[in-house]
């Protein structure tokens, strides 16, 4: 291997400055890659006050006639910058210059962006379900789809907790159903090709990110990659997501419910107050320090309650029982078997005494921050609930009248269920 260098200087030099560069790539040995000088012997031999000759040699290229020095692709002479660089380009054995390197990238990229882009299209293929959609369907899909939907992206991704209703009692039957429409499809595990893309696709997006393209790469990466989660299906008849979101919208205001499916949204509506119930009890646990029995008399007594009364009136009552148990307690020493049952035993016996009399539950109480309101619960008090009311303010009862009064029915009935 001979190897002869030719020196290329990239900007007008002096004399002086010619000698030490000449010197800085001079070969000992045509053969091989050491060099003549050191770096000090070059400098010791310079003028005085003038500039380290490892400065100066940024001001030159180095080529030699050898194969590392032109790339393989593109077949140009690709020079070196230091001597660093001249040994380890020596001990390439096929050269591809950068931009090529940047070139195969680029189409591997775009190669595994489309595998992506297909195995999503073919995943989320329209089908024909539009038609076998229920009212309550639709609602949990407006749910889903109304706040910052984002096509190609999980409505929920798989490790974020589900809250549509608040209720999972109610959620999870209604995905399942809406994933067996077809009208939501899960994304569990990606087959292996299109793994290796997404793989690739990062890798490419790492590597290519020392250009000032860093932040389009990383763009296009986080828009193409695929999450685990559960994505929305666009049904046949629809052009984009935005005319399907206000077609259901306008279904769910206008009505067309089935006299069949009331008792199904209203069953929806009272495990969704009972699920904030339960919230609420233990907090009330929590708040006084009291135990409270999850038994099926209070299970009894909170669908009960959620039925006919707002849940902030029942959180003074709750309050004010949670305290005369306490006292309860000191006076009369219950047995520690009982204890976590006199709460369920105290609120029933008031509702009892109440309700044979005739009267009302009469103060509220703002409720703690464990009761939220779920994402369906927020749209459907927007729509169909008085703006000075809201879910929490009303009965199960009350809520479901509000809604129905608003809403067409089919072969409407005599009477509410
Ligand atoms: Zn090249």
């Amino acid at each position: 291997m001979s190897v002869e260098a030719i020196i290329c200087y990239l900007k007008p030099l002096s004399e002086d400055e010619i000698i030490s560069i000449n010197k800085y790539w001079t070969l000992k040995d045509s053969s091989k890659d050491e060099f003549e000088y050191t770096l000090k012997q070059i400098d010791s031999k310079r003028e005085r006050k003038s500039r380290n000759v490892s400065n100066l040699v940024l001001k030159s290229l180095c080529l030699v006639n050898n194969q590392s020095f032109y790339c393989k692709d593109c077949k140009q002479a690709k020079p070196v910058k230091s001597r660093k660089e001249f040994s380890e380009r020596l001990r390439v054995d096929s050269f591809v210059c950068r931009e090529c390197k940047e070139k195969q990238l680029i189409s591997l990229r775009e190669k595994s962006a489309k595998v992506l882009a297909n195995f999503l299209d073919d995943l989320l293929n329209k089908s024909d379900y539009f038609s076998q959609l229920t009212y309550i369907d639709k609602l949990v899909l407006l749910t889903l789809l109304f706040d910052d939907y984002q096509e190609k992206k999980p409505v929920i991704t798989s490790n974020a907790r589900i809250n549509i209703t608040g209720s999972e009692n109610v959620d999870m039957p209604v995905l399942s159903r809406l994933v067996g429409l077809g009208a939501l499809v899960k994304i569990t595990d990606l087959p292996k090709a299109v793994a290796l893309a997404q793989a690739k696709l990062y890798e490419s997006s790492v590597t290519l990110d020392y250009k000032q393209n860093r932040y389009r790469y990383r763009a296009q990466h986080n828009q193409l990659v695929i999450e685990k989660g559960i994505y929305f299906s666009l049904p046949l008849g629809f052009n984009n997501s935005a005319e399907f979101i206000e077609r259901i919208y306008n279904d769910i205001i206008n009505g067309g419910i089935s006299v069949q499916k009331i008792t199904e949204l209203k069953r929806m509506v009272i495990d969704m107050q009972v699920e904030n119930f339960n919230r609420l009890i233990d907090h009330v646990s929590g708040e006084f320090n009291l135990e409270i029995s999850n038994s099926v008399p209070l299970s009894a007594l909170l669908n009960h309650l959620s039925e006919k009364y707002p849940i902030t009136k029942c959180y003074y009552t709750f309050s004010h029982q949670a305290r005369r148990v306490i006292v309860y307690m000191h006076q009369n020493e219950p047995a520690s078997y009982a204890i976590s049952h006199l709460f369920t035993k105290f609120v029933g016996s008031y509702i009892q005494m109440l309700e044979e009399n005739g009267w009302e539950l009469k103060y509220i109480r703002i409720l703690p921050v464990a009761v939220s309101t779920s994402n369906l619960e927020a749209l459907v008090s927007h729509n169909f609930i008085d703006s000075h009311f809201n879910w929490h303010s009303l009965s199960a009862t009350e809520v479901i009248e509000r809604w129905l009064s608003k809403i067409t029915i089919h072969n409407a009935p005599a009477l509410l269920p």
